[in-house]
């Protein structure tokens, strides 16, 4: 006989792990199966580990900056494996802080992989124990995908391996022009490798607004960040002096560590998910409805692995929804506007809301506010360094659609203005608060002058 649950979780991200953990709160029988590392890949070679690679990346400038303030710094020496063995403490008290969560919460989990056999059966791998289950969650997230089948793949590593490299790389070329490629360029670069990033496109981070991209971008090449747009790597071989790396242009380098970060696929392969009769979009998401339900109903599915808006809070916010609304009698659509989000570069940048280009495309009137200037830490430092701020109004009603910062502490603040902007804040309602003086973010509530307003053409 096999063993009965009311909802087997596949996958211990954080989306599946939040929800195991509330469906088993609304008294669900809850089993959940991992089959590498519980935590998922925001807690264990993702978002955590990431964040904790930029903040020692940054000490780098600080020891620096220190001369203007009238420190002396010793020598300086910078050693990568007690980076990462410190890092992988951590993630490991990470880790069994999630397992003692679930097992408080009654949560079993199983460590295999989970098969989906027939509409309500699921089979793990590691035992062939099979299991029925009366609610199915599919949180398997993502996987990094890198494109084109080229000569040296077995050579390129992705954010899964850079997390673990036993030597640091001198030299370091970074395919992308995403989150993770900007991310790993200023990490590598604040530790002291020669970074190039090649980017297909005309400029990093596309689909953010113009202003931002252009003013990272700058502020990356003044970091020594090398940065080759419109090319793409073609191919890479091992040779005695490193890793040769052959771009479209048929320009060479020569370097430690080739690290792909060109996208990541939906992980939906291999776990039945066709055998279950459950609709997949042609990128291999799960097809799903607001309530995060597939096309077969008591199979639902969230994360990464639906291609929403991937980002852990995300999956965590449709974990908690799918468990509340299955389990707890409330059904909840996850509001997937207007979400804040932060990209670790350096320096870092935080955005919420439309794009100036987003919003000239959707509303009649469009103003736009924006200061660039130095913040005041790089004054005595003598850093070369600008912030960027940006607000994009709605010209006829005067609500903030977006804001756009690039600068220290840039996910901070957007984490904040997000609470506004979720009000439907106007710029009136931003400048009636007093600055908070000497602070960066006082910029938010004293840019006065419009630095450009938009009016639309009307439709012939
Ligand atoms: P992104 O989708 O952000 O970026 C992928 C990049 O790779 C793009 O610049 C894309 O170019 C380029 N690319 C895609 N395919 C190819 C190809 N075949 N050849 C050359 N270049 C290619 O993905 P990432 O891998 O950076 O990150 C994955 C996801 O993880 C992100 O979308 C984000 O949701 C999440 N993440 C979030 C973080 C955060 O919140 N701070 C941090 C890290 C990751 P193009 O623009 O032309 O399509």
């Amino acid at each position: 006989m096999a063993r009965e649950v009311d909802l087997f979780v596949i996958g211990a991200g954080s989306g599946g792990v939040r929800a195991a953990r509330v469906a088993s709160s609304h008294g669900a029988r809850v089993m959940i199966a991992e089959e590498y590392r519980v935590g998922g890949t925001c807690v264990i070679r993702g978002c955590v580990p990431k964040k904790l690679l930029v903040y020692a990346s940054r000490f780098g400038d600080e020891f620096e900056d220190a001369a203007g303030y009238g420190w002396t710094v010793g020598e300086r020496a910078f050693d990568w494996p007690t980076l990462i063995a410190n890092k992988d403490r951590e993630i490991a008290r990470l880790e069994a802080a999630y397992i003692a969560n679930l097992e408080r919460a009654k949560v079993e989990i199983v460590k295999s992989r989970a098969v989906i056999e027939n509409t309500h059966h699921v089979r793990l791998t590691a035992t062939g124990e099979t299991v029925r289950a009366k609610y199915i969650l599919v949180a398997t997230g993502g996987r990094p995908h890198h494109g084109a089948d080229i000569a040296g793949l077995d050579c390129v590593i992705s954010s899964n391996e850079v997390f673990d490299l036993k030597e640091f790389p001198r030299r370091i070329l970074i395919q992308g022009g995403g989150y993770i490629a900007v991310e790993f360029a200023g990490i590598f670069n604040g530790l002291g490798s020669e970074v190039t990033l090649v980017y297909r496109g005309d400029n990093i981070l596309r689909g953010f607004d113009d202003d931002l991209r252009a003013h990272l971008r700058t502020e990356m090449e003044k970091r020594g960040i090398r940065i080759v747009t419109r090319q793409t790597v073609t191919g890479v071989e091992r040779m005695e002096a490193g890793l040769c790396v052959r771009l479209s242009d048929n320009e060479q380098h020569t370097v430690d560590q080739v690290l792909f970060a060109t996208g990541r696929k939906p992980n939906s392969q291999g776990i039945g998910l066709e055998t279950a009769g459950v609709k997949l979009a042609p990128d291999g998401a799960i097809v799903i409805d607001g309530f995060s339900q597939t096309s077969v109903p008591h199979i639902y599915a969230i994360g990464d692995v639906t291609n929403r808006i991937n980002l852990t809070p995300v999956a965590i916010r449709e974990g908690h929804a799918f468990a509340d609304t299955v389990f707890g009698g409330r059904p909840i659509k996850v509001d997937h506007t207007d979400v804040p989000t932060a990209v670790f570069s350096e320096p870092e940048c935080g955005v919420i809301g439309l794009t100036e280009a987003q919003a000239r495309a959707e509303f009649n009137r469009v103003d736009i506010y924006k200061s660039s200037f130095r913040p005041m830490k790089a004054t005595l430092s003598g850093r070369d360094t600008r912030s960027f701020f940006k607000l994009v109004v709605d010209g006829t009603t005067g609500h903030v659609l977006g804001c756009h910062i690039v600068g220290p502490d840039a996910g901070e603040m957007i984490q904040l203005i997000g609470i506004a902007i979720k009000m439907n804040a106007t710029k009136a309602d931003f400048d009636r608060v007093m600055a908070v003086h000497p602070t960066a973010a006082e910029e938010l509530v004293t840019m006065r002058e419009k630095a450009a307003s938009y009016v639309r053409e009307a439709a012939e």
